[in-house]
């Protein structure tokens, strides 16, 4: 696609944008700064406008009903999740019995780990990728601890060739070749917060399926973000937030995805509670946990019935465009970001700014990141009190999200201006 470097450009573009009303949906900050440009939508997504209604309906019935409104409420509480299911499918590419909505992210991949992360004496090893999202890092390290290993022994991290900052695809097979006796698991974050790098999740599990390892990712930078085929992909679980691209709220519930080969396995251990046992038989409220079937065996309390319900009104919107326009126009999207910034470097190359996200569309979802070395930090908050809200991380990267749902042409055109503007006047 050819791009220009002009608020015309950027205004037909956005103009001709088939889903640029969905735009209007969303609330966006009123933060008194010159500017507002919204690029944090990797680390919490912007409130939908059907929220505020879709949570009032259950605070209404929580005062009408009171206990009553776990079954004659107009979306029984009881049941709530299940409103969640069919868009949560369809947006990771799984079956409905394949995928539940509970609890948080770190929690779920623990408990997913007490079913899939069995280590024996000689088959032990997680091959992850460095630079980890942090909660997962310490999470791998736990594990192994509880297990009985030593973490660094255990946890084999795929990093960049030295000097480089992306993972290459070759090296973490090639891990998985060296290590093939001695892995249990392959652990990535499909998307890696950092770098934006998106992992060809497909060959990776077959890979470790192939040398009898299992398949984990935490997908909280791709829901949402990426086309997921977690079904047809085989892969064996997975968790996510939804509170980034799914924009369910800060610290709302989360999502897992257990394939369908294990759904049935009721000889996998795993730990109870009363959400994941057998509907029919459930306030029967005897001994014998006895899981249901499928993904939703694997939850343990009753449903946060006002959290779900800001989800349910932000996966509505997903169903409403669906992941192919997202897919479209984040690509087109990302692409101008992309191109700002070059023109950015080529006008300054004192301030070296180089990308660090991969540049083969297939290659990532929609978040550039930024090496700034040198002026980092100032830049940034320079940035900030100028509107144009992003996110900065040690030592000199600065990660910028265009998410298609709401970003327009427009407001990569304004990161680029004042990014020039900053530039230009910073010594
Ligand atoms: C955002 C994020 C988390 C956050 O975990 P919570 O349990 O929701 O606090 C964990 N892992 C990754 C990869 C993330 O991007």
């Amino acid at each position: 696609m050819e791009y220009e470097p002009t608020l015309g450009f950027a205004k037909a573009q956005d103009q001709a944008d088939p889903i640029g009303s969905y735009r209007d949906h969303f609330h966006f900050p009123q933060l008194n700064t010159p500017e507002m440009a919204y690029f944090s939508g990797h680390s919490l997504g912007l409130q939908p406008r059907s929220v505020r209604a879709s949570v009032e309906v259950e605070l209404e019935e929580w005062a009408k009903y009171g206990v009553e409104g776990h079954f004659h409420s107009t979306h029984p509480w009881y049941s709530y999740h299940e409103l969640l299911t069919p868009p949560m499918a369809r947006i990771v590419g799984a079956r409905e019995s394949e995928v539940v909505c509970m609890n948080s992210l770190t929690t779920n991949i623990h408990l997913l780990f007490v079913s899939f992360y069995r280590p024996t004496a000689s088959r032990y090893k997680i091959i992850s990728e460095a630079r980890m999202f942090p909660s997962d890092r310490y999470l791998l390290e736990t594990q192994a601890a509880f297990h009985g290993f030593d973490p660094d022994d255990a946890i084999i991290e795929v990093g960049p060739p030295e000097g480089e900052w992306l993972i290459r695809h070759e090296d973490i097979l090639a891990a998985i070749e060296q290590n093939a006796d001695e892995l249990a698991m392959v652990f990535l974050g499909g998307v890696n917060y950092f770098t934006g790098q998106l992992f060809d999740m497909k060959a990776l599990t077959q890979a470790a399926h192939q040398v009898g390892a299992v398949a984990g990712y935490d997908l909280a930078h791709a829901a949402g973000n990426v086309p997921l085929a977690l079904h047809d992909w085989d892969v064996d679980f997975a968790a996510w937030c939804s509170y980034k691209y799914l924009n369910s709220g800060p610290g709302n519930a989360g999502a897992i995805f257990v394939h369908e080969r294990h759904g049935e396995d009721f000889d996998l251990p795993r730990f109870g509670g009363w959400w994941g046992h057998d509907k029919d038989t459930r306030f029967q409220m005897k001994s014998g946990f006895q899981p249901m079937p499928g993904a939703e065996g694997w939850q343990l309390s009753n449903v946060p019935v006002l959290g779900m319900s800001a989800m349910k009104a932000s996966l509505a919107v997903f169903d409403a465009v669906g992941m192919p326009a997202l897919r479209e126009k984040s690509e087109r999207l990302t692409g101008y970001l992309e191109y700002t910034i070059d023109g950015l470097a080529g006008e300054f190359p004192d301030a070296r700014i180089s990308l660090i996200t991969p540049r083969d569309p297939a290659r990532r979802g929609s978040q550039i990141s930024i090496n700034i070395a040198g002026r980092e930090r100032r830049l940034f908050d320079d940035m900030i009190a100028r509107g144009v809200i992003a996110d900065f991380r040690e030592p000199c990267i600065i990660r910028i999200a265009p998410v298609p749902l709401y970003n327009s042409f427009e407001d990569v055109f304004t990161f680029g201006r004042v990014m020039r503007d900053l530039l230009r006047n910073s010594p």
